[in-house]
């Protein structure tokens, strides 16, 4: 058996029809940008996410860039994040001009440990960007706490996590705003680089506005510089589609997921990221923790499995990061995950054949 980490052109072919009808009137158009497509695609994101304002923008880092500057954040100022999470979540930070604070993540979740960000709040910490790994949701009731009592700013990076929930409210109305990639293989995929900022405010929606669009209150009144961090109409028709299956297919990853922690069950060697009650993770990645990873994978490859690491190297000990002066060290729980975390398959099109496949496969892998 041939197991793919994931099957875009099974969700493709599946959906043909339907992205097809989609595409055509804005082929009939030709309003490629800031067309009709790109309104509805926000309205219907904003509801799926509970919030008021959703804003396409081009992808996810993008999101967060204009998500921080919206918010104000800049020079001087301090962000704290994990160290375990993908670089399009921090190098916007740094290109506001404000600087990282890498706190550590727990140990069962591998999400941030709210115990940790007290210790890293300074005079000139301004916001917290919780990211929600693999899907799931970051433990928000203790971080809102912490916010307020230090009157932090929280931006949720929800790239990972469109639709999970935590004590039944979607992730995306937590934070002051929050941020979503559409890059192809997240949960939902655009056909190319998309993205989403999210908030209840108004204001800063309108600022996120202004600021992918040239800075634009009118068609030749630039009240600033801004960007082009526009979101394609051609996506936003996709996304449109995609999103009317998404519910259906986060519940499928859900039933994958339990299946996958079914076989697990008293495998102590196989650790799966814990989900606590309460969190209602949407698997974007199905992660497990095991021992000697690098033979373990290379068993599942010979099977015909593929797997992923997300991610191998923490942030903290990147190249790019050394000017911030991390040592290995300074956060083990994320650095023990990087040497032990292993993503396996998981796609809404996966069968439970693949699934029964692949966790017996891992266990003999395990021994
Ligand atoms: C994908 C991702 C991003 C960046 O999104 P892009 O659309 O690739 O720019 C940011 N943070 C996390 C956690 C991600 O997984």
């Amino acid at each position: 058996m041939q197991v793919p980490f994931l099957d875009l052109p099974q969700q493709t072919e599946n959906l043909r029809a339907e992205l097809q009808e989609a595409m055509e009137p804005v082929l009939k158009r030709c309003d490629f940008v800031g067309g009709e497509a790109v309104q509805q695609f926000e309205k219907a994101f904003a509801e799926f996410c509970g919030v008021k304002y959703a804003v396409g923008v081009s992808n996810g880092t993008d999101a967060i860039y204009l998500a921080l500057r919206a918010m104000g954040i800049g020079p001087g100022d301090e962000v704290i994040t994990v160290p375990n999470t993908f670089i399009g979540t921090t190098a916007p930070i740094s290109r506001t001009g404000a600087r990282i604070r890498f706190v550590d993540v727990n140990p069962l979740t591998l999400n941030i440990d709210v115990q940790n960000i007290e210790k890293a709040i300074t005079p000139n910490t301004r916001a917290i960007v919780p990211v929600h790994l693999y899907g799931q949701p970051a433990d928000m009731q203790s971080i809102l706490q912490t916010a307020r009592e230090h009157d932090l700013l929280i931006l949720e990076d929800a790239a990972q996590a469109h639709g999970a929930r935590y004590r039944q409210k979607t992730v995306g109305g937590f934070g002051r705003m929050a941020c979503f990639s559409f890059y192809p293989g997240k949960n939902l995929g655009a056909f190319g680089d998309a993205g989403a900022v999210v908030t209840n405010d108004e204001a800063l929606a309108e600022k996120v506005r202004i600021l992918r669009d040239a800075g634009r209150i009118s068609k030749y009144e630039h009240i600033e510089e801004g960007y082009n961090h526009r979101l394609d109409t051609l996506q936003a028709a996709v996304l449109t589609v995609k999103l009317r299956h998404l519910s259906e297919w986060n519940r499928r990853r859900r039933d994958i997921a339990a299946r996958y922690h079914a076989h697990f069950e008293g495998h102590e060697a196989i650790r799966p990221v814990a989900e606590p009650d309460g969190f209602e993770g949407v698997y974007h990645l199905y992660v497990v923790q095991v021992p000697q990873r690098e033979r373990v994978r290379r068993h599942l490859a010979d099977a015909g499995i593929q797997t992923g690491i997300h991610y191998p190297i923490p942030l903290h000990l990147q190249p790019a990061y050394r000017y911030l002066g991390y040592q290995p060290g300074d956060f083990p729980v994320a650095e023990e995950a990087a040497k032990n975390v292993l993503s396996l398959p998981i796609f809404p099109e996966m069968t439970d054949e693949m699934v029964d496949y692949v966790a017996e496969k891992l266990i003999r892998a395990v021994g």
